[in-house]
């Protein structure tokens, strides 16, 4: 796929409030600090399009940006915030998974996880809720330039065991990283293939 254009939408802290579910849209979610900024950036080839390390705690947005006038990147607020009170973490929890359950355009989940780190329980706990609830998700490794392939393929294998613990087997999944664009065309491809369908 070949990015024309890519431009921000809107900000909600409302489902009732999202655009019109008329194009076929991908939600990008992970914990805070897995890189999600940094690769919505620069899968679509700009820089300033989702703004990097925001204030842990801050409001939780969920933002729309229209790729190709054709369809929807989803920013989804990051979990697993180490500092965020209980409350918060209770809204964010109903906010999103309101979202995900309900949003009748969604066409899949693009679940991002930090391919330095073993496997996490947030993330397996995460990706075990998508399952329960039949939405289809693929997972996103991140910073596979922080580390040597080696390490990037032990943590993906790793979390691949995990994961088919409760999966039959492992979702699509794609090695990335925003420094040097690896994977980038494979996760256009991918979300190419699925507007075909
Ligand atoms: P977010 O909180 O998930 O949106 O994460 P950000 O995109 O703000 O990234 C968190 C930190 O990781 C920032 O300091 C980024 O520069 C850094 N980062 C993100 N992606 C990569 C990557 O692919 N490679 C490297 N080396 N650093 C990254």
């Amino acid at each position: 796929m070949i990015v024309k254009s890519a431009e921000f939408i809107c900000s909600n802290t409302q489902v009732s409030k999202l655009p019109p579910p008329e194009k076929p849209e991908y939600a990008f979610i992970g914990r805070s600090n897995v890189g999600k900024s940094s690769l919505i950036n620069m899968l679509t080839a700009k820089k300033g399009l989702a703004k990097t390390s925001q204030t842990p705690g801050k409001t939780q947005l969920i933002n729309h940006f229209l790729i190709n006038d054709e369809w929807f990147l989803v920013d989804l607020p990051g979990y697993g915030y180490a500092r965020i009170s209980k409350s918060k973490k209770e809204d964010w929890n109903k906010f999103i998974r309101f979202y995900l359950d309900k949003r009748e355009s969604l066409q899949c989940v693009m679940v991002l996880i930090d391919s330095r780190l073993e496997p996490q329980k947030i993330d397996l706990e995460f990706c075990n809720w998508l399952g329960e609830h039949g939405l289809p998700f693929v997972i996103i490794f991140t910073k596979a330039d922080k580390q040597s392939s080696i390490k990037t393929d032990q943590n993906v294998a790793a979390f691949k065991r995990k994961l088919t613990e409760t999966f039959d087997s492992m979702p699509d999944y794609f090695i990335t990283s925003s420094e040097n664009k690896l994977g980038r065309e494979e996760v256009l491809g991918f979300i190419d293939s699925v507007n075909a369908r």
